[in-house]
């Protein structure tokens, strides 16, 4: 259903050539998956989404490469048919999506102005489908009826989920949804999002720095640094079956609290400066199975049995005919 192509995002600068926040990234997502992006922060995660959807400045980022949705290159669309395929083909909700609501507006009309512009359904209609909503992401119907204020920072990211579904879009990503609330709610919120995708069918990009919650709801687990997708991998088997040192690595920071022991190790160094031009595999400096080859040349996309990885720990052989 998504397909993205080498695809490249740079924050123009005036002081550099620009900051390649996002560098040559590709994959798929088909219908009904919910897929999860980790990373630590400034790995380019949220660009990558933000870039997707279309919400990047083009007087403030070069982006390059190509955003497949159902066969239609988002990139090459005009504004006003982006415009009309947001909400409707694919939705965003943003980790400070609960305070995008108007204060001053009960949350039924927030919704209807969404249903105004991209449908023709009637007010009973309107009110019907928003009742339904609200009650799949367990808020009770009546909290249409409250201003914004008036709900909790719970009640009202999920009213901002609820608010990403109206139109039944196919897409919807979903950046840091809930990391501004407590751990509790942010269980039980990533718990109704996911039972609320397997039961509607749509495809999800969960953006998130907290792998562990990744692994509890995602299918698939997508690892990005310094702007690239290093691995790619079923979330059941990336637990036991990491291959890139940076995936091992940040597993390492993990406390699995099912485990009968945890023991943690952090990620020496930090990632590398963006605004530089990146020889050889950007993690290098930090890996710990580095290679000659490693500082000199960058790695190649490998495909594996399951998934793809970005080392030359994978990378095939060289065959020499003499
Ligand atoms: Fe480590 Fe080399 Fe693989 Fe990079 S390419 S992750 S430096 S082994």
């Amino acid at each position: 259903m998504l397909q993205v192509k080498d695809l490249w995002v740079t924050y123009k600068s005036r002081r550099s050539a620009g900051v390649a926040a996002v560098r040559g990234v590709q994959f798929d997502i088909p219908d009904n998956t919910f897929v999860g992006l980790v990373g630590e922060s400034g790995c380019g995660k949220s660009t990558l989404g933000f870039a997707i959807a279309g919400l990047l400045d083009p007087k403030r980022n070069n982006v390059q490469g190509e955003v497949m949705l159902d066969g239609q290159d988002l990139r090459k669309l005009p504004s006003e048919q982006m415009r009309a395929l947001r909400w409707s083909k694919l939705s965003v909700v943003l980790q400070g999506g609960m305070n995008a609501f108007n204060p001053v507006l009960k949350i039924k009309h927030q919704f209807m102005d969404v249903m105004r512009e991209h449908s023709n359904m009637s007010k009973a209609e309107m009110t019907e489908r928003i009742a339904e909503l609200l009650s799949a992401v367990d808020l009770d119907p009546s909290v249409m009826e409250s201003y914004p204020h008036e709900l909790s920072g719970g009640m009202k990211q999920r009213a901002a989920i609820a608010l990403s579904l109206v139109l039944k879009p196919r897409l919807v990503i979903l950046d840091e949804p809930t990391t501004a609330l407590d751990a509790v709610v942010q269980r039980s919120i990533v718990t109704m999002l996911s039972d609320l995708q397997r039961e509607l069918g749509f495809s999800v990009l969960f953006v998130s720095h907290d792998l562990g919650l990744v692994l509890e709801v995602a299918q698939r687990v997508m690892v990005m640094y310094a702007g690239q997708i290093v691995e790619d991998k079923p979330a059941s088997m990336l637990m036991e079956q990491a291959e890139h040192p940076y995936t091992q690595a940040l597993l390492g920071c993990y406390a699995n609290p099912r485990a009968e022991h945890v023991s943690l190790s952090g990620i020496p160094g930090s990632p590398p400066d963006l605004r530089a031009v990146l020889r050889g595999c950007p993690f290098a400096p930090r890996c710990a199975k580095k290679m000659d080859i490693c500082a000199v040349e960058t790695p190649r996309l490998v495909k594996r049995e399951e998934g793809s990885v970005l080392c030359h720990l994978y990378a095939p052989k060289e065959v020499t005919v003499r």
